[in-house]
């Protein structure tokens, strides 16, 4: 593993990004795969799965590649299914002004079962996820908007400036006004993020305007796609700025931008679907925005019960499912690959 990573970063090889980070041991930095910074000694490498990891290990984020833009990963057969849950509700705040406790208690296992699946599998504890999420998303906001630091804060899911200050300092051994030194204002109203994904990607259905309700809390989001950067651009009505880590995560679901097109049209090709992988290469199945809250699945159009029983084994890679299975419905030759592994989790 260690040598693959090593070559995707010489490389610079964008379908790594977001798969894995490389932390540099001389400056204590980590940094997308794709970083365009001066590659360091092997030796000085060290590879790590998640920010969150490396952000544990005592690596600070790269302020050239800026490893919170990254697209997410969509854990194949690597995670348990309780892990993944549990990693996709932490991303969506479910941490925020709550405890580990009540996670577990919603996922139907005990606190202690739940803390150790993600020490085990994503090597960082469940605090330690949130707290990452949380840093990321207050360094893209610092960057990225004009927002004052006390919306920055709390829009990133921190319970009070001063905690956040504190962690921001801790981890970063920085102000978070540092960021915005020598920066130019931005217009003020609007609020706009930018969501990687990797290439390639045919996202069909854009651009899109609709307006979108997360726990109490709704306004307008508009999203248009940004081909050449391998991003959607996103405007969010100030109006969602307290439910910003749920949208985030829940756009980034329906738009299924953190699919890793590569492993998923490799399955594809050996499966005898070629052709198509070839004329739609890193096709999406776009979900619906009025179904961005929690993280309820989208439907997968059909009567067939059996394919609906296999899309489901298949999410979150719902582009997968969909193109496999309804493939394979019309012309249902070899068979198809197994499922990744479930655990006992309740069905979202
Ligand atoms: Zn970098």
């Amino acid at each position: 593993m260690r040598e693959a990573y090593s070559l995707a970063v010489d490389a610079r090889d964008q379908r790594f990004d977001g798969v894995f980070f490389v932390g540099i041991t001389t400056t204590h930095i980590y940094c997308r795969p794709c970083c365009p910074s001066r590659l360091a000694h092997d030796q000085h490498r060290r590879f790590f799965d998640s920010a969150a990891a490396a952000e544990q290990a005592g690596f600070r984020p790269c302020l050239r590649c800026r490893p919170e833009l990254a697209p997410g990963r969509t854990a194949f057969a690597a995670l348990s299914r309780l892990a993944q849950v549990a990693s996709e509700r932490i991303a969506s705040g479910a941490l925020n002004g709550h405890t580990v406790a009540d996670l577990a208690a919603e996922l139907g296992v005990s606190e202690r079962h739940l803390r150790r699946a993600l020490e085990r599998e994503v090597s960082v504890s469940p605090l330690e996820l949130a707290q990452t999420h949380r840093l990321l998303l207050a360094k893209r906001l610092i960057v990225d908007t004009d927002l004052p630091m006390t919306r920055v804060a709390y829009a990133s899911g921190f319970q009070s400036l001063r905690r956040f200050n504190a962690v921001f300092r801790a981890q970063y051994r920085m102000p978070p006004s540092a960021l915005r030194r020598g920066r130019r204002a931005r217009a003020a109203e609007s609020l706009r993020l930018t969501l990687s994904y990797r290439r390639p990607a045919l996202i069909p259905g854009l651009p899109l305007e609709g307006k979108v309700a997360i726990d109490g809390h709704s306004g307008v989001v508009s999203v248009r796609n940004s081909a050449a950067a391998a991003h959607l651009v996103v405007d969010i009505a100030e109006s969602l700025l307290p439910v910003l880590m749920p949208l985030i995560a829940g756009l980034r679901r329906v738009f299924d931008l953190d699919a890793e097109p590569a492993v998923i049209d490799g399955h594809l090709s050996a499966n005898g679907l070629g052709d198509l992988v070839e004329r739609w290469p890193g096709v999406r199945v776009v979900g619906s925005l009025e179904r961005l809250e929690g993280a309820q699945p989208d439907d997968f159009q059909s009567t067939d019960k059996a394919l609906l029983a296999r899309a489901e084994q298949w999410r979150p890679w719902r582009a997968y499912a969909a193109q496999l299975l309804e493939l394979r419905r019309r012309d249902p030759a070899p068979d198809m690959p197994p499922p990744p592994p479930r655990t006992g989790v309740p069905a979202r």
